[in-house]
């Protein structure tokens, strides 16, 4: 029959005794399940490598979530050998039907929700509600690219010149290199995987070595869905030992990446050579880094403002692309906004996530945790400190932990005002007017997100047009995009391909043809 209408899956709502229960229930099932090795799985085999490596409880280091087996060049020839093989049959299957296995593996992700948000908890440091934002996401790609694989297939009549019959369909572009990130470790993932997928391209999927007990989780899925062997290949690995061979493999023709600047320019440019036996010139789709800004206006509604630059700055501590590093305030409310910043959060509570009345938790691991404390050293020399906000010494004894940082007194030329950070650190500037405003928040190499708080029509209406980032949100923070309702992606230094949960996003992964006919 026919499928009901896409509808964003419903955010936790933890008045329902039923969701309130389900998260200790579920970490309570993981930890019994701590330690445990996670195989690769290439052409519907499990896979044992001697190198592995452990992935780690954020807030307490010594608490191993898993055993995860790296992938080598070996593995990863035959991880694109075998979808290279599945590929001559998946790209034929009709989109339709290919459609069907997503929303199988969307029904999936309902059915065993909790233990999917638990483990999030657990194995990154995501604070309860975000958990389940992430995993509600992962379930609207299923569902969004689904339909929208079904819209695209439909085949399509051009034209209607008498004596022929001109008609434009697609076909999946081959084997897609998924390389993907720990910060959304399912939704991201669940992307960029099931858009290949869906779209005719078996996927080699590289998840983050932070998150890769979560990534798994993709594993289990996709088995739950019955889709055929070699159409979707679990391949985690050092990036340092596979990364470069991955890309520059010849019988990848798809890499969709979502992570750094540094190393999204890299798989640009080795992608762009083409090695003996290339048949496809490699598509990148690149979701890279952002500096994002923003604004405060004179007459912002300072609550909302307030509460909105404290979610999009701190929140899952700051690591989204999408995070808030830059508040711009109007001069004339400069000191009351920084007054009330300073006042919440001093009062916001850190500590582990899995405890809910935490609103900050440890940074992803110990390398993030060094970076983080980097920048903040460099925050503290350029600007002067409004507040830092450590979390309780016994906390701290165990975990990743960085502090919450604000420092005001930043301009454009500050390092701090520059590059990405990735953690809870945020710099406020001061612009003497509105236009003044916008030009620094435009002034990065990044264009991912924004967003602006005020009452003026007038300013809102000028921000839309010159305020040029991706994704702009007025009067609301700039993280938390939901699929086809906010598409997300951004331009400049911050990604090249269309936006992610969009209705371009699938047409990157195929090929359209044109067969005319002469009747
Ligand atoms: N889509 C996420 C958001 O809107 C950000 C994605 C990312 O950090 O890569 O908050």
């Amino acid at each position: 029959g026919e499928l009901p209408p896409f509808n964003n899956f419903p955010p936790a709502d933890f008045t329902v005794k039923e969701e309130r229960d389900g998260f200790p229930a579920s970490m309570a099932k993981i930890r019994k399940d701590f330690g445990k090795r996670y195989p690769l799985y290439i052409g519907g085999q499990e896979i044992v490598t001697d190198d592995t490596l452990d992935s780690y409880n954020p807030a307490d280091t010594s608490e191993i979530i898993g055993s995860v087996c790296q992938a080598g060049v070996a593995e990863v020839d035959k991880a694109v050998a075998t979808a290279k093989q599945a590929y001559l049959d998946w790209r034929d299957v009709e989109p339709k039907e290919r459609a069907q296995y997503l929303l199988k593996a969307s029904q999936y992700l309902k059915d065993n929700m909790y233990d999917l948000c638990a483990l999030q908890v657990l194995e990154v440091g995501k604070q309860w509600d975000q958990a389940q934002a992430d995993v509600a996401e992962a379930i609207d790609f299923l569902e969004y690219y689904a339909r929208e694989m079904i819209r695209l297939g439909a085949p399509r009549r051009m034209g209607n010149a008498p004596g022929e019959y001109s008609q434009y369909f697609y076909q999946g572009k081959g084997v897609a290199a998924v390389i993907a990130p720990w910060n959304f470790p399912l939704a991201i993932s669940v992307g960029m995987v099931s858009a290949a997928i869906v779209s005719g391209c078996p996927v080699v999927y590289k998840p983050a070595g932070i998150s890769s007990a979560v990534g798994y989780g993709i594993v289990e899925m996709f088995k739950a869905a019955g889709l055929p062997d070699g159409v979707f290949n679990y391949c985690p690995g050092r990036g340092s030992v596979m990364g470069d061979h991955l890309v520059d493999h010849p019988d990848v023709s798809v890499i969709a990446f979502t992570g750094s600047m540094e190393v999204g320019l890299r798989i640009q440019e080795r992608a762009a050579k083409v090695h003996p036996g290339q048949e496809q010139c490699k598509k990148v789709i690149a979701e890279m880094g952002g500096k994002n800004g923003i604004i405060i206006d004179d007459d912002a509604d300072l609550d909302e403002a307030v509460l909105g630059v404290l979610y999009a700055a701190f929140g899952f501590q700051g690591q989204k692309c999408s995070a808030c590093s830059r508040a711009i305030v109007l001069g004339s409310i400069y000191d009351r906004f920084i007054h009330r910043l300073k006042e919440a959060a001093a009062s916001i509570k850190l500590g582990p996530a899995e405890d809910p009345t935490n609103y900050m938790g440890p940074v992803v691991d110990k390398a993030a945790q060094k970076n983080v404390l980097e920048y903040c050293k460099i925050a503290e020399q350029e600007g002067s400190v409004v507040i830092k906000h450590e979390a309780p010494a016994e906390y701290r004894d165990k975990g990743c932990y960085a502090p919450l940082l604000v420092v005001d007194g930043i301009t454009k030329d500050h390092r701090i005002a520059q590059e990405e950070v990735f953690g809870p650190v945020l710099s406020i500037m001061r612009a003497k007017d509105f236009d003044e405003a916008l030009d620094i928040a435009n002034s990065t190499r990044f264009a991912l997100t924004g967003a602006v708080y005020s009452r003026s029509p007038k300013h809102l209406e000028k921000a839309s047009r010159e305020f040029r980032v991706g994704n702009l949100y007025l009067n609301k923070p700039s993280v938390g995009a939901l699929v086809e309702r906010h598409a997300f992606g951004g331009f400049k230094m911050s990604g090249v391909g269309s936006k992610a949960g969009g209705p371009d996003y699938l047409l990157q992964f195929m090929d359209p043809r044109l067969v005319c006919e002469n009747t």
